[in-house]
């Protein structure tokens, strides 16, 4: 969540992500440490894999790339400007990750990319919408949505992932806040009308094996969305970032390959 006040601090304009949002669900402190040390938030070698395959993805549906070898190729080059020394590599080593994008890309062109839709409207489609507003001690606070859709077509909305394992279609639909987020985004852009269906198209990683789980999201969904968000901006502006959020160590991401302030936080105690 980012802050960014007018010049005489009368208008608090709050950004918000979905993934700073679901974190700091599980975790407030997480939210809050993300706040102050942004930098801290280094990528893994799974993160810069999935980045990799969205290339691989775009490439195809921008097309700069025709066939498999072709994307390949620009998962591998976005790979190689990711593997930087500061790559956290948290599960596999290098020589046993660069086989399974081939897997991945070949995953999304044969299970995933065929169920594409419409006419493509936008790829990697950045956005900023308002959630909503309200007043704080005399200060008017706008809270806004942004970040970016992989794939909005005529028809349809998609996001890429690539997971250890197959989702759980249940669990999605009852917890998940990207597709809320992000249908929001479609609404207020005038793509879509509530209520939608957000697909997630999954690539199961080290296996040839691609995944569509489709989420259902209404104008209440966005109202739980909305209350949420407001919050943890209230939370924000009360309690600032100088002191600790709440903390929940008892989600298996609580841990010293998950989160990435593990070391000046839960990891300083006796375990
Ligand atoms: S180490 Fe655990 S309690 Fe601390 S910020 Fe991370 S997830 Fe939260």
């Amino acid at each position: 969540m980012k802050l960014i006040w007018n010049d005489d601090h009368t208008v608090a304009s709050m950004y918000v992500r979905q993934s700073w949002l679901k974190d700091a669900t599980m975790c407030p402190e997480k939210g809050r440490r993300a706040i102050i040390s942004p930098d801290w938030n280094t990528p893994n070698e799974l993160t810069a894999f999935g980045t990799a395959v969205h290339a691989a993805a775009e490439a195809k549906l921008l097309g700069s790339a025709t066939n498999r070898a072709q994307m390949l190729d620009a998962a591998l080059e976005a790979f190689r400007e990711l593997d930087t020394d500061t790559l956290r590599w948290v599960k596999y080593q290098r020589h046993e990750l660069l086989p399974l994008f081939d897997l991945a890309v070949d995953a999304w062109l044969t299970d995933v990319y065929p169920s594409v839709d419409g006419d493509i409207l936008g790829v990697e489609h950045n956005f900023t919408y308002e959630i909503g507003r309200f007043e704080h001690n005399g200060v008017t606070v706008i809270l806004y949505g942004t970040g970016t859709i992989d794939l909005v077509t005529s028809t349809q909305l998609w996001d890429w992932k690539t997971s250890t394992r197959r989702y759980k279609p249940a669990e999605k639909q009852k917890q998940d806040i990207q597709s809320t987020m992000y249908g929001g985004a479609a609404v207020a852009a005038g793509w879509a009308e509530w209520p939608l269906t957000f697909n997630f198209g999954v690539m199961i990683r080290g296996k040839n094996e691609g995944q569509i789980v489709p989420v259902d999201r209404d104008a209440s969904h966005f109202e739980w969305l909305r209350r949420t968000s407001m919050a943890f901006a209230r939370q924000y502006l009360n309690n600032t970032t100088d002191v600790e959020w709440p903390m929940n160590d008892t989600h298996y991401l609580c841990s010293d390959t998950w989160c990435p302030f593990w070391s000046v936080c839960r990891g300083c105690h006796a375990q």
